[in-house]
């Protein structure tokens, strides 16, 4: 290697890596993930628009905790088929990627103040790798999933948000996976979108576009219309973790904004740095 190389190299590795964008991705039916449907297409497409991250810290629905905001640490986290009655092929689907345990122990340490500590058992849900064999099918990304306390207020998943956010300097993607309407009981397969589902959808990405995530964390103000979208907030509440990783000088592109089973909303967003 010439020195000409040599510093080449040096420089790439000295050049301070790209803030991250933040990822929203609604997942919808576990279905999805064996399907080629639009939204799995547009995982895809996604996977090859992004920077190619260090590792992924996700943020799903379906690791819901008590008064503990448990951190995955385990070197190879396990594939979790956490559903029932779907297509033996669903159960048949693995995703191998390795964990990061040193980063997963920063950020036990970074959230110290959400009663943050370290588990080993958990792995991958659904929520998680059912969007990530999409967006990196060759799992060749460190990937760590990071759960939700139930027993906390909506703020408090914006507020893990904030202090998570610093990672995005580091070339860490915070993938949050939910779905911003997501109400089960009111499922209509082929039937068109309900009211309240297109109304909350709609107020969602007004308060995300004028970046008033206080107003989607306020459960009073939001009254009625936020239990017929969430009966259980599990789902929002990876959207807020998500609105709280972003920042002033992020722009906000939206994608898959389709309403699927009459009252599941499949929008997801993406706030990253502005190129302009
Ligand atoms: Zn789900």
């Amino acid at each position: 290697m010439t020195t000409i190389d040599s510093l080449q190299r040096l420089r790439d590795s000295l050049t301070p890596t790209a803030r991250m964008p933040v990822v929203f991705l609604g997942h919808g039916s576990p279905m999805n993930a064996i399907e080629d449907t639009e939204f799995s297409r547009a995982w895809t497409g996604l996977g090859k628009t992004l920077p190619r991250p260090k590792a992924i810290l996700v943020v799903s629905a379906h690791w819901m905790t008590q008064n503990t905001t448990l951190v995955d640490v385990s070197a190879m986290p396990r594939t979790i088929h956490d559903f029932y009655g779907f297509p033996q092929a669903l159960y048949q689907e693995e995703y191998p990627a390795q964990g990061d345990p040193a980063l997963a122990r920063e950020v036990v340490t970074l959230l110290a103040s959400h009663h943050a500590e370290e588990d080993d058992r958990w792995g991958l849900d659904h929520g998680a790798w059912a969007v990530l064999k999409f967006l990196y099918p060759d799992a060749d990304v460190p990937v760590f999933q990071v759960s939700i306390d139930m027993t906390k207020d909506l703020d408090w998943h914006l507020e893990i948000g904030k202090t998570l956010s610093e990672l995005r300097d580091r070339g860490v993607l915070i993938l949050g996976s939910g779905n911003v309407v997501h109400n089960l009981r009111a499922m209509r397969p082929g039937g068109s979108p309900h009211d309240f589902a297109l109304e909350f959808d709609a107020l969602v990405t007004d308060r995300l576009t004028d970046r008033n995530f206080a107003a989607l964390a306020d459960r009073n103000g939001l009254g009625s219309l936020l239990r017929m979208a969430h009966p259980s907030v599990d789902h929002y509440i990876p959207a807020l973790t998500i609105a709280g990783a972003s920042d002033e000088r992020d722009a906000l592109t939206f994608m898959t904004d389709s309403i699927d089973l009459g009252s599941v909303s499949m929008r997801s967003f993406i706030y990253h740095p502005d190129a302009a």
